[in-house]
């Protein structure tokens, strides 16, 4: 966009929003108000069904998607201006989701036109939540080892087999699944990508219970568990090359969500530095300064740090709104992003002290109790997604062409 279409753009979309965003929705950005969409969503405040609805009839909740599918058609700079007039009012995004950020972008890029026009305006309104369906018992890293089994039956396949760590697999509509539908050749070329809808009785979802108290992911079993022909990616025994390319948009998402927001467990700050504020209100200051050195030393290093992955961040959404598809360089954001929560998650454990022993019960404020669980799940991390080490070894190969 030219920059008097942009700025014209820009004046369209704030009296959009001023006339339409829900009131009660202004000024929750940062807060923890995740839409998912789906068959029977859950509602994170009372208008985000209503809220998401209202940007999707304008392709807003996927503004640089094609207008054919449902997108918003804006190029980068337009996607940006919508980015800041909704930060603006400190909105929050109107959905999320494994559809928005992992199989939307794998489709537009894998998709025939029918599996395009049938699966991406339904992710782009949130009719359908999507969950993956990658890991099993003993195919996670080495993840090509996979087992779960599906043999071609007229114009359906018939899955049988577990996949394992599906998170809210038991609140989906959907999943992307990868099937063995060969097991003469060598393990990466007897791979099918498929799309299946999980309201099936072959398909059972037990939630795990983590040390968190959450049941973020679940086993997944199969058991002649049907999905259509038309809905297999890239033609049969072509999937390892689809999965690689959605682990790459996983990867940036997970490095961009856990590396670059700020500060979790229900604080909701307009300040400049939320982590220092933090501090000050917990350790108290002296001189003007936050008193405990050495806590002071780790805050603005964790804010640096945090402020340069943020534009790093920001210059990769950038780039792939322009049409940048992610390649072996998602596993340094993936890696750095992940890490960098885990300090963050450390750093604001520390600085609450004994406040973040409670689990339940007076004596803790809520937002105390909520910090414990954060701290938790962010252990998982550097695990979900591909491990670290795992992303040392791409990184080493693909991107640093190390010998092996
Ligand atoms: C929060 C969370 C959410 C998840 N959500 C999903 C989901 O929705 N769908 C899904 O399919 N999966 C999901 N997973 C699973 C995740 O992808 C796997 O846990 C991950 O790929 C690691 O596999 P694994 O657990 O089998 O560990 P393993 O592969 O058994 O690895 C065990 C250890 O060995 C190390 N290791 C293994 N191979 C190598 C190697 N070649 N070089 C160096 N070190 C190695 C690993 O780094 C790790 O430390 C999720 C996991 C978590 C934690």
């Amino acid at each position: 966009m030219a920059t008097a279409d942009l700025e014209s753009f820009r004046a369209e979309v704030r009296e959009f929003l001023e006339r339409n965003a829900p009131e009660s929705l202004r000024g929750a950005l940062g807060a923890d108000m995740a839409y998912w969409g789906g068959r029977n969503p859950e509602l994170p405040h009372p208008e985000s069904k209503r809220f998401c609805e209202l940007m999707a009839e304008r392709g807003y909740t996927a503004p640089t998607w094609p207008k054919e599918y449902g997108g918003g058609g804006l190029d980068a700079a337009g996607g940006k201006v919508l980015e800041q007039e909704l930060a603006r009012l400190r909105l929050p995004p109107p959905l999320t989701g494994f559809g928005l950020q992992m199989i939307g972008p794998t489709l537009l890029q894998f998709g025939t036109e029918a599996q395009k026009r049938e699966h991406i305006p339904k992710i782009v309104r949130g009719h359908i939540r999507w969950c993956q369906g990658y890991s099993e018992p003993n195919a996670g890293s080495d993840l090509a080892s996979l087992q779960t089994a599906a043999r071609i039956d007229g114009d359906e396949l018939i899955l049988n087999g577990q996949k394992i760590w599906t998170s809210y697999g038991d609140k989906s509509d959907w999943m992307f699944i990868l099937v063995r539908t060969d097991s003469t050749v060598k393990k990466q070329q007897g791979i099918t990508f498929v799309l299946m809808d999980m309201a099936q009785p072959g398909v059972e979802v037990r939630p795990i219970k983590l040390i968190s108290g959450n049941s973020p992911f679940c086993e997944t079993f199969f058991t002649d568990a049907r999905a259509r022909m038309e809905n297999v990616i890239h033609g049969l025994n072509n999937g390892w090359t689809v999965a690689k390319a959605l682990l790459g948009h996983e990867r940036n998402m997970i490095g961009g969500v856990f590396g670059g927001s700020a500060p979790r467990g229900g604080q909701k700050s307009t300040t400049k530095n939320p982590i220092a504020d933090l501090a000050r209100k917990y350790v108290g200051e002296r001189d003007g300064r936050l008193a405990d050195a050495s806590l002071r030393d780790r805050v603005a290093q964790v804010s640096m740090d945090q402020a340069c992955f943020l534009l790093t961040m920001q210059r990769n959404a950038d780039s792939m709104k322009a049409g940048h598809r992610p390649g072996p360089e998602s596993s340094i954001f993936k890696i750095y992003g992940t890490e960098l929560n885990q300090r963050r998650e450390e750093l604001l454990l520390s600085i609450r002290g004994p406040q973040c022993l409670g689990w339940e019960g007076e004596g803790f404020a809520p937002e105390e109790l909520e910090q414990t669980r954060t701290w938790l799940r962010s252990r998982g991390n550097t695990i979900e997604g591909g491990t670290s080490e795992v992303q040392l070894n791409i990184i080493a190969k693909r991107v640093l062409d190390l010998p092996d």
